[in-house]
């Protein structure tokens, strides 16, 4: 199983708790973060920052392949 992370940059307001709950996959770029990859096998700690996301701007989607 693979994982699409999306991230709707126009939602977010740059809190950073994605960055600080899962610094592995998220990085500030200017005043909002990116997710440093956007397909991953292991969702691993994306999904404690879709949680903590206070605007649910981190969405997770299964990929079909
Ligand atoms: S937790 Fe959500 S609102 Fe905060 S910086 Fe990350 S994506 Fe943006």
């Amino acid at each position: 199983m693979k994982y699409l992370i999306k991230h709707d940059r126009e939602a977010c307001i740059g809190c950073g708790a994605c960055v600080a709950v899962c610094p592995d996959n998220w990085k500030m770029n200017g005043d909002k973060p990116d997710p440093v990859k956007t397909e991953v096998d292991e969702i691993g700690c994306t999904k404690q920052a879709a949680e903590q996301c206070p605007v649910d701007a981190i969405k997770i989607e299964e990929k079909n392949e």
